[in-house]
């Protein structure tokens, strides 16, 4: 079993996500909720599940929650639960605190109280399943910083046969191809010459604006 620790609090679809997939990758995962039927539904999920209210500090120091590597924040409909958990957290001396936002407000109240890391779920599914809707070319769609993202973009027939270097993709939409994927394996080091194939995937890196001409026209 990996060393590494985590405790996520508040087993909502979120935060049971984050957990299972933890569990599943072998690494140590506590599980906390106020609500015993959420702890009981992932109880299989997790290394540990326990009941606890989160906002009071005395149950988090008998937790240990100290000693975890990793604090995951997952409460989100009840923002004061949320931004008390976060600042008792950071009180108690977590290394690691990363916590879910429902919005920008939120969000930003969470990084003055402490967090290390905020998420936004809803908003980051929104803009990958929007860019898939806008072209159904792009398979997923991160977003790195505020204005910069990486794709993934099927490539196009009329790219098939063509070597990167013959796609000039960085002079004509100022977007860096990082990887190309065909059927399972991953060429990560792409050679400018060798030759794009059917059904290959480009990953593409780049200022959002150019992204979307390189989706659109590409
Ligand atoms: P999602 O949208 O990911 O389902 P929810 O906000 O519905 O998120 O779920 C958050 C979970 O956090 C709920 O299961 C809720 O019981 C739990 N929760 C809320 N407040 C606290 C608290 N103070 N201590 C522990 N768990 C909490």
């Amino acid at each position: 079993m990996s060393s590494k620790q985590f405790a996520i609090i508040g087993m909502g679809r979120f935060g049971s996500s984050v957990a299972r997939t933890l569990y599943e990758l072998d690494f140590e995962v506590m599980g906390i909720d106020e609500n015993e039927e959420r702890i009981n539904e992932n109880i299989q999920y997790v290394t540990h599940a326990v009941v606890a209210d989160t906002t009071d500090e005395r149950a988090l120091k008998e937790l240990g929650i100290r000693n975890f590597d990793v604090v995951v924040v997952a409460i989100g409909v009840d923002i004061q639960a949320s931004i008390l958990t976060v600042l008792t957290l950071k009180e108690l001396g977590v290394k690691k605190i990363v916590a879910k936002a429902q919005n920008e407000r939120h969000g930003q109240v969470l990084y003055k109280v402490g967090a290390d890391r905020v998420v936004f779920p809803e908003r980051d599914m929104g803009v990958r399943v929007a860019h898939n809707l806008i072209s159904a070319n792009v398979l997923d769609f991160i977003e790195l910083a505020e204005d910069y993202s990486v794709a993934e973009v099927m490539v196009s027939p009329r790219m098939v046969g063509k070597s990167l270097r013959q796609l000039n993709l960085r002079a004509l939409y100022e977007v860096n191809v990082i990887a190309i994927k065909s059927g399972d394996k991953f060429n990560i080091t792409p050679n400018p010459d060798d030759l794009i194939q059917v059904g290959d995937v480009l990953v593409v890196i780049g200022n959002n604006k150019d992204l979307q001409t390189f989706e659109e026209q590409a």
